[in-house]
């Protein structure tokens, strides 16, 4: 089955901003910026939805959030403040099909989720 399109940002086959990368991460600017600061965090493992997340994920789950205190830190938010979200599914507003994590900050945020 072919790639999706994180996998070929991961593979380095489409380019991207990465900001943050490691054996099990990477971290790369969302195209389509909804804040001045938008990363998406994403596991290298394809998992393509938090539904789809088993017990063996849940160690690489807890280091993204690790991480993405650190990639907020390294960008000059970690004080202000910032916002995680996981779409998950069609309901979900999900698009990408391979988990990934929202990373919003920059300007105070919409007090409303939905
Ligand atoms: P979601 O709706 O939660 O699945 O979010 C998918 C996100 O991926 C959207 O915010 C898109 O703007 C973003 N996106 C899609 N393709 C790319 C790409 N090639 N590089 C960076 N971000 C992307
Ligand atoms: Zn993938």
């Amino acid at each position: 089955m072919e790639d999706c399109i994180f996998c070929k940002i991961i593979k380095k086959e489409i380019p991207s901003d990465i900001v943050y990368e490691d054996e099990e991460i990477i971290a790369f600017k969302d195209i389509h910026p909804l804040a001045p600061i938008h990363i998406l965090v994403v596991p290298k493992r394809h998992i393509s939805s938090l539904a789809e997340m088993t017990e063996e994920d849940e160690k690489i789950i807890g280091k993204i959030y690790t991480k993405i205190n650190k990639i907020a830190d390294m960008q000059g938010v970690k004080e202000k403040g910032y916002r995680v979200i996981v779409n998950c599914g069609k309901d979900g507003g999900q698009e990408v099909m391979h988990l990934h994590f929202h990373l919003l900050a920059g300007t105070k945020l919409g007090q409303k989720i939905v």
